[in-house]
């Protein structure tokens, strides 16, 4: 098979703060040698574009994200009016039969602020109805589905809220929502499901993204993955969401390994969400002194040990979701066994202890969480806001960073992602905390060269590599707000976007 040579670009491939001219020789798809541009004939031409590896999300939820493109949709809800319209239109769509779940509500986003209860959603009527907030963390449910639970002892580590009368409001928090709610929603369909996964895949390779870990129950892995491993679109590293103790991780070594799917790591929860008072702090909430969070199963049944030294001794690697300071540090203690095998995942509340113990631990963090949550962050935390997710301070104390977005919680916007963390700004574009920004350099081997080693695969354009590239309609390295992702290329073949139009006399020069 011969060869294919890839050129006229201006390429960041991490080896120099800044991209240079190459030209990139590609056989079967893979990278055979990435060499500085030279002047000749090129096969596939880049119009001078600047071109960086493909995007990689560490962190993210494929399956859930594919059907979240399919459901009813609050994330844009800006209060009760916003929240009960998306509730009515989607009540007059489904069939009756159906439960109406949607997500994404986000109450730091209303004017009050104010939580919703059951009487939001009586435009449905009798329909059961679950609404889960944007960081799946909590769920608001209609009168039906509490009808069909026994309230009376709700299950550790999580709660049941009830009003100034004693009776139950229709807001369920972290296990009472997980445990609770969630085995009682009937399942989407395995068909439609099916096409939800190739919408969530179409989503990605659109945004830029050619790589992701993605967050699975084993049975969704065996049901829809592991019958298509030939023609995923997207290279894919799963982790097992499944954690009861005792674990079984033996069918994960039947599991086909490649450099485009597999399967090699297991996560537990040491604790909640900042945004639910549920991350477990070292003080107390600023907006709420008798709460300081709480720990989650494993770590609430003094369990997370047993479980990450069963993890490490089947060969597979530890992941490890912590957000308050307090889950943080203990995250940080357990991953001391094996440092290179585990991955601390949103790190958001770091005191100075944390930094501290920081050290070549590997951390998979959101900085677009950091700038939507930044002003619910300063009335949570108070002064303490100045340790969400303090990048700079993170990478500068020796731990090792990985972008991703946690989609569907936050949209799959790598580039949004790469915003936030060069500018330090807020969702708004404020100034929050500027000096805890990146370099574009930085932020790029966070988003590229880190991801793809804490999704197990090789460095982006090494020798043998598979040719995955984001191709920019501008230099981000110059100014993050002016460039976005216009083409996706995988395994050298264009599958998303359009590339800029050829102009010859650009070749091997520098803007
Ligand atoms: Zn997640």
């Amino acid at each position: 098979m011969s060869d294919q040579v890839l050129g006229n670009m201006m390429l960041w491939d991490g080896s120099a703060p800044r991209p240079s001219p190459v030209t990139i020789r590609v056989r079967n798809g893979r990278v055979v040698r990435v060499a500085p541009a030279i002047a000749g004939p090129v096969d596939v031409d880049f119009g001078g574009a600047v071109v960086t590896p493909g995007l990689v999300d560490a962190h993210l939820h494929l399956m859930l994200g594919g059907e979240s493109c399919m459901r009813a949709d609050l994330s844009a809800a800006t209060g009760r009016a916003d929240f009960e319209a998306v509730v009515a239109a989607a009540h007059e769509e489904l069939p009756p039969d159906r439960w109406l779940v949607a997500s994404g509500w986000n109450e730091t986003r209303w004017p009050d602020g104010g939580l919703p209860d059951a009487t939001w959603l009586a435009c449905a009527g009798e329909r059961p109805v679950v609404c889960w907030r944007c960081d799946w963390h909590a769920a608001l449910v209609s009168p039906s589905v509490m009808a069909m639970l026994d309230l009376s002892s709700p299950p550790p580590g999580g709660q049941v809220v009830r009003g100034p009368g004693g009776a139950p409001t229709g807001l369920f928090l972290e296990a009472a929502a997980w445990k609770l709610i969630n085995p009682l929603v009937p399942a989407i369909p395995e068909d439609e499901r099916a096409t939800a996964l190739d919408a969530g895949m179409r989503h990605l390779l659109e945004s830029g993204v050619t790589m992701a870990r993605t967050m699975e129950y084993r049975a969704d892995v065996e049901r829809h993955y592991l019958p298509r491993l030939g023609d995923l679109p997207v290279k894919l590293s799963v982790v097992q969401l499944d954690r009861d103790l005792p674990l079984d991780l033996d069918w994960m070594s039947d599991v086909p390994r490649s450099d485009r799917f597999h399967v090699r790591s297991c996560k537990a929860f040491l604790d909640g969400t900042l945004g639910s008072r549920t991350a477990r702090l070292h003080e107390p909430y600023a907006d709420d002194p008798a709460a300081r969070g709480m720990w989650v199963e494993l770590a609430l049944a003094g369990r997370d040990q047993e479980w990450l030294d069963a993890v490490l001794d089947a060969g597979c690697s530890p992941v490890m979701h912590a957000i308050g300071d307090a889950a943080v540090a203990r995250a940080l203690e357990l991953q001391r066994r094996h440092p290179a095998m585990c991955t601390i995942e949103h790190a958001e509340v770091i005191s100075r202890a944390e930094l501290d113990a920081m050290e070549g631990a590997r951390l998979s963090v959101q900085p677009t969480h950091r700038a939507e949550d930044a002003a619910m962050a300063r009335d949570r935390l108070g002064g303490r806001a100045e340790g969400l997710l303090p990048l700079r301070s993170m990478q500068r104390r020796g731990a090792i960073l990985s972008f991703g977005t946690d989609w569907p919680i936050s949209p799959v916007d790598p580039v949004r992602t790469l915003r936030a963390a060069i500018t330090g700004e807020d969702i708004q574009g404020r100034p929050f905390h500027a000096d805890e920004a990146l370099s574009p350099h930085d932020a790029f081997v966070a988003a590229t060269i880190e991801a793809a080693a804490t999704c197990g695969y090789a460095r982006p354009l090494s020798a043998g590599a598979p040719c995955d590239l984001a191709v920019w309609d501008g230099d981000p390295f110059e100014d993050i707000h002016a460039a976005t992702v216009q083409a996706t290329i995988v395994d050298g073949t264009l599958v998303a976007g359009s590339l800029p139009t050829p102009q010859p006399h650009q070749r091997g020069t520098a803007p």
